[in-house]
């Protein structure tokens, strides 16, 4: 027979090339790109992953060494998986097995396996068919556990062994062959099952029968045009923009139905699931036990059995945080990013990808179609649509027949002039007192972000600014300015430099304090605070959601946490209590987060009843905050727009944030002036702009020192072809480490 060969990419190694490997004759219906295997590399056995197959090689075949075996009870990733895995090692510079580590399946640890439950893994109509296969090859102990499996969904593994005499090492053969599937009992708890018990839902069962809305025409429509698309098999990019409260969820869920009844499956990805239950439990609702959810509290031998369960094809939509992109569906229709415009779907670590981007990837892989939801959408998405692009579907009226909130900008200023020094507006305050007399409730949200970073006048609303940059300084704890983009640092001045008042100051007030005054306020009041302090326990967060909504208390005080897609139906009143701080993050997104923040946070007053909101600012003339109280995205954009064009930032223009890291300090500001010399020396690199090396905002963690670059660019090529030479310049470095970053 002639030999086949496979590349193959060696787990945790440097070395970032395949290597060729014969593939045994008995392994050849086993392996498929996408497979790991082991083999041997340098006299020690390694796992890798088989990338290629093929049936010539140029090397002599007399020097290349044979696959050894396959690891037991991995999930490969599948030839989609491997495409998207070497597209993510070109686009975001990072090598074959890192990539291919990103887009890997978890893998379930055979000493987890404790309690065992067998259980069938081929289709119930084939059984007697290979039953008796089974017993003419006198293979008579497996035909023994299959007719035991007939009637049962599982059997525990002890009563196999004992009862039907068949031993463990015979049922890992079995399973190694695909008959049956060995797991713990753990494992086949749904996961959704502690989410509604925590709802009071006992069995999966009595889950809620979906209220079976009638579309509105807006909804129609856009369920209508992607049914079209879909049926004349033109797979696009859509964007799902629609204001709060417009029903976005009831859109996307008709297109997955439309795409399962056509024998397709969905990908359906949320910011985070603890506090998006509402979302999962809309999905359950529809789609009842055919829903796989991916979680990222769950254990691994919790999030393998539901990737079994994806594979088996036990599950028809794949709910999840980020990673459930890499989720090993077959027949993939659609792919949906719930509130595309939320952080959580950033990937922080390396690759340092945005899975918005993998998913466009994913769906011109697969030949699937991609729905971005949001009543905010990034400046990127939106102007993609604006460029056609993609396609644009809009919302405008909420589904419930509530106007949007009225929403109030109140100038925190004046009120200081008033002499009020609380941090209740008078306006604010009044109307905090009607809503407790009337029992509706009231939603009191302030940043997380920002606040006692930078240090704002109270008087004229200036904050520090840098003298060189257009940005905010940060205050350091030994009570010094510092500018993040330049490094130019100053005292922390006494009084104001715009107006000399005294009343400067380290600007926010965090939650506990805000719930502290809430309750002196307003005596009476039944307050509850949801941030990540009093957000600790597994399905804390759902609990107090859950208080919150059967009427438990009348003011929820919150961070973030608050805003995100929750349907409280009382409340009326939603407070925003410091609407700047997100604005003096020293970045190019702080608009579009104050925008977001604030659209959202407005939007979660009258789902139900008419509703208000009342936005509390030093800055009201600001450009996201006056489109965020008008709730006019466009109006949003176009200032966004501009802004980001003018100063060089995405979409405008590609953008590389190298971080440069290392123990040793001097090395390391040696290195990254160095380089950054290199780059601007260089010809090809002429039309990029760049920025540092400059200080990051914590500039050393765990004992390494940082610097940043920033490197500009319209062409994406460009800036792949400068890390590549910033790698070669850290060559010459033996102790500095880089971390990149493109947008
Ligand atoms: P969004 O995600 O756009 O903010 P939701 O999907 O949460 O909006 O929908 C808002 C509310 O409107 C929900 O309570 C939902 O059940 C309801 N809703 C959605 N579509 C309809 C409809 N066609 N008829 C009646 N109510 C609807
Ligand atoms: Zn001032
Ligand atoms: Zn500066």
């Amino acid at each position: 027979m002639k030999n086949l060969f496979a590349d193959i990419i060696i787990a945790n190694t440097n070395v970032d090339r395949p290597f060729t490997y014969i593939i045994p004759e008995k392994m050849r219906d086993s392996i498929i790109p996408g497979c790991p295997v082991l083999i041997e590399f340098g006299k020690i056995v390694k796992k890798g992953y088989v990338i290629d197959i093929r049936e010539n090689t140029n090397v002599d075949v007399s020097k290349l060494k044979s696959i050894l075996s396959i690891p037991e009870r991995e999930l490969s990733a599948d030839e989609n998986l491997l495409s998207l895995a070497i597209w993510i090692k070109h686009r975001y510079g990072v090598s074959f097995d890192k990539a291919i580590a990103t887009v890997m399946p978890v893998r379930s640890e055979a000493a987890e396996r404790v309690s065992n439950e067998i259980s069938l893994n081929i289709d119930a109509e084939c059984l007697d068919k290979k039953i008796e296969e089974l017993i003419k090859s006198r293979k008579t102990a497996w035909a023994r556990v299959l007719e035991e499996l007939k009637t049962k969904t599982s059997l525990p593994q002890s009563f196999i062994n004992k009862e039907l005499k068949v031993n463990s090492a015979t049922l890992k053969k079995m399973e190694e062959e695909g008959y049956i599937v060995i797991g713990s009992k753990k494992r086949k708890v749904n996961p959704l099952l502690p989410i509604l018990r925590s709802l009071g839902i006992e069995d999966f069962n009595d889950v809620i029968k979906p209220k079976e809305y009638t579309l509105n025409v807006e909804q129609e429509n856009a369920v209508n045009t992607f049914k079209c698309d879909f049926e004349n098999c033109s797979r696009n990019t859509y964007l799902l923009h629609g204001i709060t409260g417009s029903g976005k969820t009831l859109v996307f869920i008709n297109m997955i139905k439309y795409v399962i009844s056509k024998g397709y499956k969905a990908i359906v990805l949320i910011p985070e699931i603890s506090l998006t239950y509402q979302t999962v439990l809309r999905m359950a609702e529809h789609f009842g036990e055919r829903v796989a959810i991916i979680n990222s509290k769950l254990s691994k031998n919790e999030k393998f059995y539901q990737f079994e369960r994806i594979k088996n094809d036990d599950a028809d939509v794949i709910i999840g945080p980020r990673s459930a992109i890499f989720a090993p569906v077959k027949n993939l229709g659609l792919i949906v990013i719930d509130e595309e415009h939320d952080s959580a779907y950033k990937n922080e670590n390396v690759p340092t990808f945005n899975v918005r981007d993998v998913a466009q990837k994913l769906s011109e892989i697969t030949n699937a179609s991609l729905v971005l939801a949001s009543a905010t959408p990034t400046p990127e998405t939106y102007n993609r649509a604006m460029e056609k692009e993609i396609k644009l579907l809009e919302l405008k009226t909420r589904a419930k027949n509530t106007a949007l909130p009225k929403v109030s900008i109140v100038d925190m200023r004046d009120e200081l002039k008033r002499g009020n020094r609380s941090i209740f507006s008078d306006k604010l305050r009044t109307l905090i007192e009607d809503r407790l007399r009337k029992h509706e409730q009231i939603m009191l949200f302030m940043n997380r972000r920002g606040y006692s970073s930078f240090v704002s006048c109270r008087s004229c609303g200036e904050a520090i600014k840098c003298k060189h940059c257009d940005v905010t300084m940060t205050l350091h704890n030994n009570n010094r300015l510092v500018c993040h983009y330049c490094g130019y640092s100053i005292d922390l001045p006494k009084t104001c430099p715009s107006c000399n008042s005294k009343y400067i100051a380290n600007f926010g007030t965090g939650t506990q304090k805000l719930e502290a005054m809430t309750r002196a306020e307003f005596p009476n009041a039944k307050v509850l605070r949801m941030d990540t302090d009093s957000v600790s326990k597994k399905n804390s967060a759902n609990d107090m959601i859950r208080d919150f909504a059967k009427g438990d208390a009348d003011i929820l005080i919150g961070t973030q946490m608050i805003v995100k897609g929750h349907d409280f139906s009382n409340v009326t009143l939603v407070g925003i209590m410091a609407a700047d701080t997100s604005l003096y993050v020293s970045n190019y997104t702080s608009a579009q987060r104050t925008f977001e923040l604030l659209t959202q946070a407005a939007g979660r007053a009258g789902r139900a009843k008419d509703g208000e909101a009342v936005i509390q600012t030093y800055k009201p003339e600001n450009y996201a905050i006056v489109a965020a109280a008008a709730q006019d995205y466009k109006r949003y954009f176009d200032n966004e727009i501009a802004y980001r064009s003018l100063g060089g930032y995405p979409p405008a223009c590609h953008m590389l944030t190298v971080m440069f890291s290392s123990i040793k300090e001097e090395e390391l500001n040696k290195c990254a002036s160095e380089t950054v010399k290199i780059i601007k020396s260089e010809a090809t690199f002429k039309k990029s702009m760049i920025i540092g090396p400059t200080e990051p905002s914590v500039s050393k963690v765990k004992d390494y020192y940082r610097k940043l670059v920033y490197i500009k660019n319209a062409n994406y090529d460009i800036l792949l072809n400068i890390q590549k030479k910033i790698e070669e310049s850290l060559g010459n470095y033996r102790n500095v480490g880089a971390i990149y970053d493109f947008n």
